[in-house]
């Protein structure tokens, strides 16, 4: 049966003060169950010591707080860690740690990711959290892992926020252990300290963000919201292939959120080899949006460029890649691509990437090659797919 109670993560405090009005509890009790959660990363209502018991009573009967349940943690040798979410599940069982139907149906579930790091100006670590939009992606980029299946599904806003949530919260240092079945579970029931919480947030797992705009937007509110996740806007970023009125949608947000368009070619023939929306959207449009991103906000456009050896990583592909940066305020991550099994593509060689980087700084184009994290989990950048892997 699924479980069709209101879902925590899918609330404003004005939405969940009006909800527990009509469940007989007082408004502002939605102030203190948002602290509760967001503020001290409690999601279990009995632990909510300043209700009444019967309050978490009610709370725990009429509210689904986690949706879904992890059936798989994992932790690559550089620290990055991966969880594998079934939506389908019911999450009270893997908390408790009673039976669960296991669906094992790559349709209802995602992967999400936290990636540690350390600035090497200021030394200061960074966690930052890589969190899916979809069930697979309906884009189907040639290279990725995520798109292979399709589009299984949106995620709601709740599930959106929620991997955020159990990045921050749920992973710590500690193991995690297998309970009954396949859902598994922190060790530690003790949230992890505030110091460990995440402090970025990316749009780049699994799933296209502006395909699912009508659920990501009020998500990105809640993440950037102080009574939320409390992150600042220009630590979030919204990653697209490209889709210029969900750019401008984005826009109208009036929160500077950070905006990467995955362009990932110098130019629309390549592109359309490997990015099969690039037949509906040229660079000139993307470009355009762009532009009117950085007008609107006042935030300069981040362009990803994945490296793919042999076909868009040589030289003539560099300086013409110079060309669209000269049509928008912004800077290139370049990408080296992670292999996917049974996909054609190449890693390209540390030498192709240097020179490719080196012609766009000599033409003054701020540029950082993106270190492939995780790539021991099937972690790392394109590599996210929907089921779970035994690495
Ligand atoms: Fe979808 Fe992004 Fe993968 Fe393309 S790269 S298939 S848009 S998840």
């Amino acid at each position: 049966m699924p479980d069709d109670r209101p879902h925590f993560f899918d609330h404003t405090p004005d939405t969940l003060g009006e909800l527990f009005q009509t469940w007989g509890l007082a408004r502002f009790r939605a102030k203190q169950v948002m602290d509760w959660v967001y503020a001290k990363g409690v999601a279990d209502p009995q632990q909510m010591t300043n209700l009444a018991a019967k309050d978490r009573d009610l709370l725990a009967e009429k509210m689904r707080f986690l949706d879904g349940a992890v059936i798989q943690h994992q932790r690559a040798t550089d620290g990055t860690q991966k969880l594998l979410v079934d939506w389908s599940l019911d999450a009270r069982a893997s908390h408790t740690g009673t039976s669960l139907t296991v669906l094992g149906s790559s349709e209802t579930q995602t992967e999400c990711v936290m990636i540690p790091s350390t600035s090497q100006k200021s030394g200061r670590t960074r966690r930052t959290a890589c969190i899916s939009s979809q069930v697979g992606c309906p884009v189907g980029c040639k290279f990725c892992a995520s798109g292979l299946g399709g589009l299984d599904g949106n995620l709601t806003t709740g599930q959106i926020v929620q991997q955020a949530w159990q990045l921050s919260w749920e992973l710590g240092d500690g193991d995690w252990e297998v309970g009954n079945n396949k859902a598994v579970v922190p060790k530690s029931k003790t949230p992890n300290p505030k110091s460990q919480n995440i402090s970025n947030i990316v749009f780049m797992g699994m799933g296209e963000p502006m395909a699912n705009l009508r659920n990501v937007l009020p998500a990105v509110r809640t993440l950037a919201a102080d009574w939320g996740m409390g992150l600042s806007a220009r630590k979030i970023t919204v990653s697209t292939v490209g889709v210029p009125a969900g750019i401008r949608k984005l826009a109208d947000l009036e929160l500077p959120v950070t905006l990467a368009i995955s362009l990932h070619a110098p130019n629309d023939e390549i592109r359309k080899r490997i990015i099969p929306w690039a037949e509906f959207v040229s660079i000139e449009q993307l470009t355009d949006a762009g532009r009117d991103y950085f007008n609107k906000t006042g935030r300069e456009i981040t362009l990803e460029y994945i490296l793919l050896g042999g076909l868009n990583d040589q030289p003539e592909h560099a300086h013409e890649l110079v060309g669209v940066t000269r049509k928008l305020r912004s800077n290139v991550n370049l990408i080296r691509y992670n292999e996917v099994a049974g996909l054609p593509f190449l890693r390209p060689s540390d030498g192709d990437v240097h020179t490719f980087q080196n012609i766009l700084q000599q033409a003054g184009v701020n540029t950082h090659i993106r270190a492939s994290r995780g790539r021991d989990i099937a972690a790392a950048c394109g590599q996210l797919r929907h089921e779970a892997t035994n690495v």
